[in-house]
């Protein structure tokens, strides 16, 4: 079996969707005087075709407006009326694939740079004094599972509304993948803690190291406890696995597992801080979305002489921003595109001694709609690698579901709700984000979280 030699041969960076301020401005953001010269290229267009590309619908026009003549409260206080965590979709969210793409200078010119304004004006707010107090009138008690996205931002439209709220987080801290996958380098805990402390200050409470289906039961939460409502925003925190041999090798982990081991325990701070995480020197992470992108990247902080993305599909059809693999070009992660892992091998210790892969080549588009994969016959070869990380996809872990009687699932595990209401097949029982649609994003999370407070506060109201 060949081994194959890694060099280094960065694929060239993909030109559509790059832009200048992409590479300048990413990691140090915006200026007052910048974000205005930024905003002033606006058109104000009658037709806001970016709104329509923004699941939270920000009212952009009005918003960029405020930033250009300088009017920043303002432009926060638009901003956070239709997106509770302006700070964190600042910098998170894919311009470039929703607002930004749809934004009528891009036809001639680049785009104005709406999440960057978004980012510049979150982070103006964050200098300024809180405004926020609690206001919990009302006598109905609600409760979250899950301090993700989708719960936090459900726990604070709700509170916002007057209602007592508690959000129940099986971790033993909340935020969910915002604070146990996406890591420090892209999205700072403070910023994070920031948010979470304005919905501390609105009143809503957070009990951390509680598993709902396990600790307390979702019927013990309505019943006993007497809960008007619930809400789940559980996410989709159960990794895939490939069905490889090899893959139960010391030395073979899910992304989810070497973020959270990273991340919950400081390991983005080594070598001042300790961490029971493998540092292994050659790395190879399967997949190409955020999450493969994040591993590589965090590989290569903890000391990784090489980093691989090994991915069976082309750079065309990987689902990362083009910003993060933008990042990862450029710190000199190494990208195998096309190519297919079939076997971990065994150092004969027990430990990964490398990832037998395949070469692929693509036919016609499968039901994806993606170029389906296809083998090329007696192309085998081994990359020699002491770690292997898998980011192929999560779904909703199913502990809630199998301990709660009524609670309807798709054949996916993810939680069937009425698209209007958000209410699943429980009475009273409401959900949204990852735990509904599938791993998807942090601004989706939210806005369902968002909508379903509505909804909550509605049946509630018919209920009196
Ligand atoms: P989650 O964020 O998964 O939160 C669910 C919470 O529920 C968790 O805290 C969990 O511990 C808790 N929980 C689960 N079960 C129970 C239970 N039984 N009892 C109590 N608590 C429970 N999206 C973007 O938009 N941009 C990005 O750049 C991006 N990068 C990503 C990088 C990584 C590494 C990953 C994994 C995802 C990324 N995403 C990104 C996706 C995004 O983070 C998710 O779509 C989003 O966090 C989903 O929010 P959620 O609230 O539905 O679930
Ligand atoms: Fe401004 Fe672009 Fe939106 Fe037009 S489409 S209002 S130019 S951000």
């Amino acid at each position: 079996m060949p081994i194959k030699r890694l060099d280094k041969t960065p694929m060239p960076v993909r030109q559509a969707g790059l832009r200048a301020h992409d590479f300048a401005e990413v990691n140090r953001g915006y200026g007052a005087a910048q974000a205005a010269f930024e905003a002033e290229r606006c058109l104000r267009c009658q037709d806001a075709v970016c709104e329509d590309g923004c699941p939270v619908r920000v009212p952009i026009p009005e918003f960029v407006h405020r930033v250009a003549t300088g009017d920043l409260r303002g432009a926060a206080d638009l901003l956070r009326s239709a997106n509770p965590l302006p700070a964190i979709c600042g910098r998170v969210c894919p311009q470039e694939s929703q607002c930004e793409s749809r934004c009528s200078m891009a036809r001639r010119f680049e785009p104005v740079a709406i999440g960057h304004l978004e980012r510049f004006v979150a982070d103006w707010e964050r200098s300024q004094p809180p405004t926020v107090a609690p206001n919990l009138t009302r006598s109905e008690r609600i409760a979250i599972v899950g301090a993700g996205p989708a719960g936090l931002v459900c726990a604070g439209a709700l509170a916002r509304l007057g209602y007592p709220v508690t959000i129940y987080e099986a971790l033993h801290a909340p935020g969910g993948v915002l604070r146990y996958g996406i890591p420090e380098f892209r999205l700072p805990k403070a910023i994070l803690d920031w948010e979470i402390g304005l919905l501390q200050a609105l009143g809503v409470e957070i009990a951390c190291n509680v598993i709902i289906g396990k600790t307390i039961t979702l019927d013990a939460l309505m019943n006993e406890m007497g809960y008007a409502a619930v809400f789940i925003g559980t996410g989709a925190g159960l990794p895939r696995f490939l069905g490889i041999p090899g893959e139960e090798l010391n030395g073979v982990m899910s992304a989810n597992e070497f973020l959270t081991r990273v991340n919950l325990m400081r390991g983005f701070e080594f070598p001042e801080a300790d961490t029971p995480v493998q540092r292994a020197r050659r790395v190879a992470v399967v997949g190409a979305g955020n999450t493969a992108m994040d591993a590589v990247r965090t590989a290569l902080r903890l000391g990784a002489e090489r980093a691989l993305i090994v991915y069976r599909r082309s750079d065309q059809e990987m689902s990362a921003r083009v910003e993060e693999y933008h990042h990862a070009v450029e710190e000199g992660v190494e990208f195998h595109w096309l190519t297919n892992p079939l076997e971990v091998v065994d150092d004969g210790h027990g430990w990964v001694g490398g990832l037998r892969c395949q070469q692929m080549t693509l036919g016609e588009p499968d039901a994806s709609g993606r170029a389906r994969p296809l083998p090329v016959a007696g192309s085998e070869f081994v990359l020699p690698v002491e770690s292997v990380i898998l980011a192929i996809g999560t779904t909703p872990n199913p502990l809630l579901t199998r301990t709660t009687a009524g609670l309807a699932t798709n054949r996916h595990g993810c939680l069937l709700v009425d698209e209007r209401t958000a209410e699943t097949s429980r009475s009273g029982v409401f959900a949204g984000g990852d735990a509904v649609t599938g791993a998807a994003t942090v601004i989706l999370a939210a806005g369902a979280g968002k909508r379903a407070a509505q909804s909550i506060h509605e049946a509630l109201q018919a209920r009196r």
